[in-house]
């Protein structure tokens, strides 16, 4: 796709980040795509239904569990766990495909593409494509679909087509070209998916809306149990969803402290510079090139080399703390959480029960930390089993 004709919309924009940063045509179809959100999103008919599938399909609300053994063991501050990882599917993922694919309903849209690199998010779009009936085109590059390939087939046992991209490098940075080229040849009766919080705008406000349910739900549950806030929210950030959905009902509470946790193998926040990619401006991890910089962490979902940019915003402003946790901080995570609790977590989810362990210990039995346990860790047990075994 062309670069030409670069139409820059000044909207959607959290401080410098954000924006929309893509060629003419593909502007006309998110205009679009923003006004039926911004038409929708608080029509009491699309709420009811958005609300009656998160708690028939998706098994909504889930608890926000007191890590009884995990803080007797720890000492110091009591770890709440947010368990999205009870969700259908396994993960918080669900939650955005369902509100997106409710609002392609709504717009008249027969077939659904999306992008995916470890699969996940393709396997949440394919579920809920099986769900609403609808056709589903999962672009993935070829790579990844080799690597991923018990993914692939599941997306295939849920009706979905997955379409192996071998231009460029077979990535999923080439995944993102092809389906955005897809979307600009078939707008009139294509929806794409994206599923995380980046990309050009309306996507970064439309994933946060479907996911705040996250911390709508936390905030709730949190003041049951305990009468007041958390010191601190905690969520691990590849793109940024889930953190976005978890921190969104506490960003208005100044003496809550939001804490984002990368792997320090794509440290995105804590050392990426303003740049655009992939059609919107955030912090980002770029080469000498200024090409987006490879990255690799044990955590597929977390293994992008850009972020939201609400975070990037989040950050530069300071009402967000970064901080980042290394693979081998989330494998003993992982096996912590595993024997104390009897729960395995994803590898993503990890990283941030690697930090609230952490902060923790210099917190007193006052303090209340919420992990936002993204996803369960079914997906990881073989990796962990290669990991372990060496
Ligand atoms: C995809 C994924 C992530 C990372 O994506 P975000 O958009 O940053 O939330 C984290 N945890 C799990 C379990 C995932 O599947």
């Amino acid at each position: 796709m062309s670069m030409e004709n670069l139409s820059v919309a000044r909207k959607g924009y959290f401080g410098e980040f954000g924006g929309s940063f893509v060629p003419e045509d593909l502007q006309g179809v998110l205009n679009e795509l923003e006004q039926q959100f911004l038409k929708y999103k608080d029509d009491p008919e699309f709420i009811e239904e958005y609300k009656y599938y998160l708690r028939e399909y998706i098994g909504r609300e889930n608890p926000l569990t007191f890590a009884e053994n995990l803080t007797k063991q720890i000492g110091g501050a009591k770890i709440y766990l947010k368990r999205e990882d009870l969700n259908h599917t396994g993960a918080h993922k669900i939650n955005n495909a369902i509100g997106q694919i409710l609002l392609a309903k709504r717009m008249g849209a027969k077939r659904i593409i999306a992008e995916t690199g470890a699969g996940q998010h393709g396997v949440a779009t394919a579920t809920a494509c099986a769900m609403f009936g609808m056709e589903c085109i999962i672009y993935m590059g070829k790579l990844d679909t080799e690597r991923q390939a018990l993914n692939v087939f599941r997306m295939e046992l849920l009706g979905a087509k997955v379409i192996p991209v071998t231009k460029g490098q077979g990535r999923l940075k080439d995944a993102v070209d092809e389906a955005l080229g897809d979307l600009v040849q078939n707008y009139q009766n294509t929806f794409y998916l994206l599923g995380s919080a980046v990309g050009p705008h309306p996507y970064p406000t439309m994933v946060k809306h479907f996911q705040a349910i996250i911390s709508e739900e936390s905030k709730r549950q949190v003041l049951e149990k305990e009468g007041k806030l958390p010191t601190a929210v905690i969520a691990c950030a590849g793109g940024g969803s889930n953190a976005i959905g978890a921190f969104a009902h506490y960003i208005d509470e100044e003496n809550v402290r939001l804490i984002g946790v990368e792997p320090a193998e794509a440290p995105t926040l804590t050392e990426g510079v303003p740049a655009v990619i992939h059609g919107f401006k955030c912090l980002t991890l770029i080469d000498e090139n200024g090409e987006p910089k490879p990255t690799y962490s044990i955590a597929a979902g977390l293994d992008y080399p850009g972020v939201g940019p609400e975070h990037s915003y989040l950050k530069e402003s300071g009402r967000a703390e970064y901080v980042t946790a290394t693979g081998q901080d989330a494998l003993e995570a992982f096996q912590l959480l595993c024997k104390t609790e009897g729960i395995i977590p994803a590898l993503e989810s990890s990283h941030a029960v690697a930090h609230a362990v952490k902060l923790a210990k210099e917190l007193s039995s006052d303090d209340v930390l919420i992990v936002n346990l993204s996803g369960r860790g079914d997906k990881d047990v073989e990796q962990v089993f290669q990991m372990l075994k060496k």
